[in-house]
């Protein structure tokens, strides 16, 4: 912050003036150790990084000493009439946006021992009444339209999870809720990549799913086929087989057990086989 001092004997356009002398130097750009122009202000002066929209250059605190015939109140309304192109900021939603603009903010040396820097001794040009010097060199309207906004996205967000939660299935079996990966799977199109058991939690389906195949083998397994000394014996073929003559005995009507000339397999569930009829018709 850069400090000016008036004894109120300075006509308010000579104020006017040094304003307009502050601009231009905060205007100046040098390169900094980066290669990279910036400007110069800022590699002598350590400053907060500029905001996105709200970059302002350094505040300026114009500080009035009734010494002089002038009063001081009418000499900050003068200069801030005269300065205006240096500090109006645009109307944004609620507050405003000071982008490539000078904060001045003026008092009086009598306002500055009765109300010290935590105090309403400040007056902003462009604002209404006196506020501390923290909040006249600062933005605090748009700090409470952004604090606002970002408490009412959050709240938003919260609410959708917790919608989105009243939402989430559970296993038909366990009880279980399911978890983010399962739940898509489950209402997931099925192209044919075994998304089975749509109600059921992963670990049921995986149960389940061995039942099934347990119920498959038992229901297939012809005497003979993967016992000892059976012809079909144990392994791919005897597995092989096995799913043939399943899809055979499913196919056929119930029958009185005979054997297949073709495959040499004795059938005990069901009753047909197609490839022992398309044998004998030969
Ligand atoms: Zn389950």
């Amino acid at each position: 912050m850069f400090i000016e001092a008036d004894n109120c004997t300075e006509d308010a356009s000579v104020i006017a003036l040094k304003f307009d002398k502050y601009m231009r130097h905060f205007h100046r750009k040098t390169k900094d150790t980066d290669g990279q122009d910036k400007p110069m202000w800022r590699t002598r002066w350590s400053a907060p990084d500029p905001q996105w929209g709200d970059a302002t250059h350094p505040p300026v605190l114009l500080v009035f000493n009734q010494v002089g015939k002038r009063p001081a109140l009418k000499q900050m309304e003068k200069v801030a009439a005269l300065t205006r192109e240096h500090w109006q900021g645009q109307a944004a939603d609620g507050f405003h946006l000071y982008q490539g603009k000078m904060p001045i903010v003026a008092t009086t040396l009598e306002l500055l021992p009765e109300h010290g820097p935590a105090g309403p001794a400040f007056w902003r040009f462009g604002r209404e009444g006196r506020q501390n010097l923290w909040d006249a060199i600062g933005n605090p309207r748009r700090d409470a339209a952004l604090a606002r906004r970002a408490e009412e996205a959050r709240r938003r967000l919260a609410q959708e999870a917790a919608e989105r939660e009243a939402q989430r299935p559970v296993c038909a079996d366990c009880g279980q809720k399911f978890t983010d990966d399962r739940w898509k799977a489950s209402i997931a199109v099925d192209w044919g990549r075994g998304n089975s058991h749509p109600h059921l939690c992963d670990d049921c389906k995986i149960r389940a799913l061995e039942a099934e195949r347990q119920t498959e083998q038992g229901r297939t397994r012809a005497p003979g086929a993967g016992a000892p000394g059976g012809r079909g014996g144990a392994g791919l073929e005897g597995r092989r087989l096995a799913r043939t003559l399943a899809q055979l005995t499913r196919a056929r009507p119930p029958g009185s057990a005979r054997a297949c000339p073709l495959l040499g397999q004795a059938l005990v569930v069901g009753g047909g086989c197609e490839a022992g009829r398309h044998g004998q018709r030969r």
